[in-house]
């Protein structure tokens, strides 16, 4: 009899740790009329944004592969059977646009000029077949989702040197791609910390409710406020110790970032505070 209850505690043990492993879903989260946040379960893969307009959808970013484009995908259908008409890659790096050709086999594939020409010569090295831009602008572009619009524009370089953000204007919302990391000191590609900034503050200037970040939980204007003033006090306290003449190695010691001890730092992806102050110093040098 004993062993019986034991036995069935242990099955019920079971059943919860496989439910754990189903609360562990990627989330949905509408925030807006028509425009819903796709929060990734997994940190390697992106966040995405999709706004379903009266004939058709539009997906800001597809996750690292066709595995992660597939959830997204099924995501979607839970909320609409509409066709993919438009996919924006926000940059090229892969946890971005690697579902591609999964979330929108048939759809018209949009991103900067550059973020097209760089994806060309990554495939050129490299045996992933992604599926670059159909459509590409320099400096800003207006799709007309009816009753809804996206509002897709380069800032200038900042994470890379051509990345998109898509800002919706009826749901005073928008996608920020790797512009903007929840809590997390980001990788910084070949861009620019300086214009970051400053793109962080014209983002800050408009109407706001909804912030989706590149990584990580749905957010508000006051995480992205926060998420500026860290890459706003490294800036500031690298320059004053370049300006001082001091060596790199001295700048990764002396940099102070304590009020930043809950962002979440990433070593292997040469994205901790150091790292990020290296990559600022190496800007300055090159002024
Ligand atoms: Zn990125």
């Amino acid at each position: 009899m004993l062993e019986a209850v034991h036995k069935k505690s242990v099955w019920m043990l079971l059943i919860l740790l496989a439910c754990g492993q189903l609360w562990a879903a990627p989330q949905v989260k509408p925030i807006g009329p028509g425009l819903y946040a796709y929060i990734s379960d997994n940190d390697s893969s992106a966040n995405s944004t999709f706004l379903v307009g009266s004939k058709g959808i539009l997906v800001v970013d597809t996750g690292f592969d066709a595995k992660e484009g597939g959830k997204l995908l099924r995501a979607i259908r839970n909320v609409s059977p509409l066709p993919v008409l438009f996919v924006v890659n926000t940059h090229y790096h892969r946890d971005h646009q690697g579902g591609n050709t999964v979330v929108g086999p048939l759809a018209v594939v949009i991103s900067t000029h550059w973020t097209r020409e760089r994806t060309l010569s990554v495939m050129q090295s490299s045996p992933d077949s992604f599926r670059p831009a159909d459509v590409t602008f320099q400096d800003r572009l207006t799709i007309h989702l009816d009753p809804y619009s996206a509002e897709i524009y380069f800032p200038g370089k900042a994470h890379t040197s051509g990345d998109a953000l898509v800002y919706f204007p009826q749901q005073r919302a928008i996608a920020m791609g790797d512009l903007f990391l929840n809590r997390c000191s980001p990788a910084m590609d070949v861009g620019s910390a300086e214009n970051w900034i400053r793109a962080l503050d014209q983002v800050l200037a408009k109407p706001l409710e909804a912030v989706v970040p590149g990584h990580f939980e749905l957010s508000t204007k006051v995480d992205l406020q926060r998420f500026r003033d860290y890459l706003s006090d490294l800036f500031q306290q690298v320059k004053a110790l370049h300006d001082k003449g001091a060596k790199l190695e001295q700048v990764r010691r002396e940099i102070h970032m304590e009020k930043y001890s809950d962002f979440r730092q990433y070593p292997q992806y040469h994205a901790t505070f150091s790292d990020n102050a290296e990559t600022i110093y190496q800007q300055l040098e090159e002024h």
